[in-house]
């Protein structure tokens, strides 16, 4: 056969081998048979549909890169690779260059972020101390800076390499001092219990102080042994007041008879001598202990007078009467002292237990606990909306309302449970012998309780709602832990809505 040399003899030739059916009727068969027999090259057709379905997955971003895309696809429609790549370089750069752009607007942080990190920074600076000091006066920089954005991240990251380490040694340095003081009132407060041993009522006092100086201190703490502490320098002046009075009534008392007595028509210069004595020893005497003695000598004096002496000797067993009389009335008030005293473990509003209270009878019961390993559960309770009742009816009802809480409380309590004043308007609750269940019941108990028995202000009834959380405290567990449990379902228990007890 004669080589074919037309295209219409090459097209018939290479129609018959494809019609022969050694290779499938495609273009892309018919193509290479073609180029076979016209001495062509065989080229690899052109990937239309893949191409295409690639182009198609390309998100354009924006004018240049749907320009970008329209060329791809009109170079994929002219099976030209050149096209193809020329598109896609360009499609590339595109997104490069919008990616750095984006970059740059990125590390400028947002304003709002700016303002909310100033405003941290700024609360914290009262605690680094004396504004003037290296570090709080970074910081305030800090802040300054942060208060006009733009602020890099790059900016922001260096000023806080540069102000951390400062305000690190500001704040250590405030711990220090804080530590350092409150060594000092101990050491001032163990030497005034030294000074004062027989002042048992200050004694009191200063075991309450010593242990609220213990760290951690709280602020509310601190109130209530201010609040203790007024208390009593209000009672001891009183004391103070009354004794002075005493004495000096005593005094002139004394004074007066003696006088009366030297003048008597009586001829025993020795009896003249010692009442004179006597009276000059009541003159500088300064406590009631010594007139008592003085008195006796005195009696012993006169015991050796005659007949118109007995009249005086009786006055003066009356005024010995008086003397012991008064010294009666002050040690009431000593005793009264004590009591005020023995407060520092009760809360005198309610006469619940105080925080050191608590303290006290939760390591007795726990003491308990490990020895007849019986349960104990605990309650934390807290009033329902107790700050819109103290501005609807006043404070003073707010304290009649925690007074009559505690009464309701005491009476659905058993002899057994520990009433406390945890804080302002929250009580705890100690129970021995109690598994969580039945905890659950008595604080179910006094909710209804006090649907029954409201509280009276004035004319109105006023009906007092609690959240309580009960634990029952675990083997291994702390006392604080287990009411930490317990304020954790108080907690929860305000946030499901009020006025109700769950188990923790
Ligand atoms: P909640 O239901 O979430 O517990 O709200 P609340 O109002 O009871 O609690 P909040 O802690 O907001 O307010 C407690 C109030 O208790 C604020 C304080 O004035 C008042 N309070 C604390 N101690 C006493 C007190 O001894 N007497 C009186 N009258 N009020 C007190
Ligand atoms: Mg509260
Ligand atoms: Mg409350």
């Amino acid at each position: 056969m004669n080589h074919p040399v037309n295209p219409a003899e090459i097209a018939r030739e290479a129609l018959k081998r494809l019609a022969a059916g050694n290779l499938a009727p495609t273009p892309a068969n018919y193509q290479a048979y073609y180029n076979e027999i016209a001495n062509l090259p065989i080229k690899a057709p052109f990937p239309t549909a893949p191409l295409q379905n690639i182009a198609a997955l390309l998100p354009a971003h924006g004018a240049a890169q749907d320009k970008a895309l329209a060329d791809l696809d009109a170079a994929i429609t002219g099976n030209s690779w050149k096209g193809v790549e020329t598109a896609l370089l360009e499609f590339i750069n595109f997104a490069a260059s919008k990616s750095v752009a984006q970059g740059a607007v990125e590390s400028a942080l947002p304003a709002e972020f700016l303002q909310a990190l100033a405003g941290f920074i700024e609360s914290t600076l009262p605690a680094l101390g004396d504004k003037k000091e290296r570090g709080p006066k970074i910081a305030g920089e800090l802040v300054q800076v942060l208060r006009k954005p733009p602020v890099s991240i790059q900016l922001l990251q260096d000023l806080l390499a540069n102000a951390g380490p400062q305000t690190m040694v500001s704040a250590e340095e405030q711990g220090q001092i804080k530590i350092s003081l409150l060594k000092l009132m101990h050491l001032i407060l163990e030497n005034i219990g030294q000074l004062t041993l027989d002042e048992s009522w200050l004694k009191g006092q200063l075991e309450g102080m010593l242990a609220v100086v213990e760290p951690p201190i709280t602020l509310r703490q601190l109130h209530d042994m201010e609040q203790r502490l007024r208390e009593v320098i209000v009672k001891q002046s009183e004391t103070r007041r009354q004794s002075i009075q005493a004495r000096e009534d005593i005094r002139n008392m004394l004074s007066a008879f003696v006088e009366s007595l030297a003048v008597m028509n009586d001829s025993s210069t020795s009896f003249q001598q010692k009442i004179e004595d006597s009276a000059n020893k009541i003159k500088v005497a300064s406590k009631i202990e010594d007139l008592g003695s003085l008195l006796q000598d005195v009696i012993e004096a006169t015991r050796s007078m005659s007949e118109r002496t007995s009249e005086a000797r009786r006055h003066l067993k009356g005024m010995q009467e008086r003397v012991a009389e008064t010294e009666a009335m002050l040690a009431r008030l000593h005793e009264e002292l004590d009591s005020v005293s023995a407060q520092a473990r009760h809360d005198p509003l309610t006469d619940a237990l105080n925080r050191k209270g608590l303290d006290d009878a939760l390591s007795r019961e726990i003491a308990n606990l490990q020895r007849r390993n019986v349960p104990l559960s605990v309650c934390m309770l807290d009033i329902d909306n107790f700050k819109k009742l103290n501005d609807r009816l006043g404070h003073e009802a707010g304290d009649k309302a925690l007074i009559h809480l505690a009464n309701v409380a005491r009476h659905c309590m058993r002899p057994t449970d520990t009433l406390a004043r945890y804080g302002g308007e929250e009580f705890v609750i100690l129970m021995p012998d109690t598994k969580l269940v039945l905890g659950i019941e008595v604080m179910v108990r006094l909710q209804r309780e006090l649907t029954r028995m409201f509280f009276l202000s004035g004319k109105e009834n006023v009906l007092i709602t609690f959240s309580a959380g009960v634990a029952e405290i675990g083997k291994e567990e702390t006392g604080i832990d287990a009411i930490n449990r317990a304020d954790q379902a108080m907690y929860l228990a305000k946030r499901a809505g009020k006025n109700r007890v769950l188990g923790a």
